[in-house]
């Protein structure tokens, strides 16, 4: 099984032995081909700065609406990393964290406190960052039009931003595949 072969939507944390052999060749594939994924790592950089730009305007929507939710999105399945998440958190040269054992999909996600998540924003999985329910979306629209119009800006720009990060990435495993990206069975 090679890394291009693992990464795709299939790759989940449930499914450890995959998971396992993912995370190994990315891990190592991103440190040993570091000057070739150089533009990568600098976009996964580019990328965490944006979305800490846009922490404060969506903490103070989230502050007012969220409290009041008798539907808490953040059920245990939203918490676990996809390979995108996965690409982006190598190319910051992190980990992904220790999932705990024995939660339910369903379940309250595990990083979810009194006070909200426990995970920096820029490093949440990305859904996390780009799921805004009927009501938020509702008191972020009727607010002051200008702020608004400016982080659909930046929401757009981080999401090209993005795109541009992993294809880079792809580009550049695929001209790696005959490197020893094939993982011991
Ligand atoms: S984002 Fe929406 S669904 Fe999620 S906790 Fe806040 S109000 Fe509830
Ligand atoms: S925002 Fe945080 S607490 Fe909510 S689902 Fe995502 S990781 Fe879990």
């Amino acid at each position: 099984m090679t890394l291009l072969n693992l990464l795709n939507y299939e790759l989940s944390w449930h499914k450890r032995n995959d998971w396992d052999k993912a995370t190994t060749l990315l891990k190592s594939f991103s440190q040993e081909r570091n000057s070739e994924l150089a533009h990568v790592k600098d976009l996964a950089r580019i990328v965490r700065f944006r979305i800490d730009e846009i922490d404060a305007f969506i903490q103070q929507n989230t502050s007012i609406v969220c409290p009041n939710c008798e539907k808490v999105c953040c059920v245990n399945r939203h918490g676990y990393y996809d390979y995108e998440d996965l690409i982006y958190i190598y190319a910051l040269g992190l980990n992904p964290p220790i999932y705990k054992e024995g939660v339910s999909d369903t379940d309250p996600c595990q990083f979810l406190s009194q006070h909200g998540c426990t995970m920096e924003r820029a490093i949440r999985p990305f859904r996390c960052n780009w799921y805004f329910c009927n009501a938020l979306l509702k008191h972020i629209e009727h607010g002051p039009a200008k702020p608004y119009r400016m982080f659909i800006k930046q929401l757009d720009e981080i999401v090209d931003l993005r795109k541009e990060m992993l294809d880079d990435f792809f580009r550049i495993l695929k001209a790696n595949s005959l490197y020893t990206l094939s993982s011991p069975e």
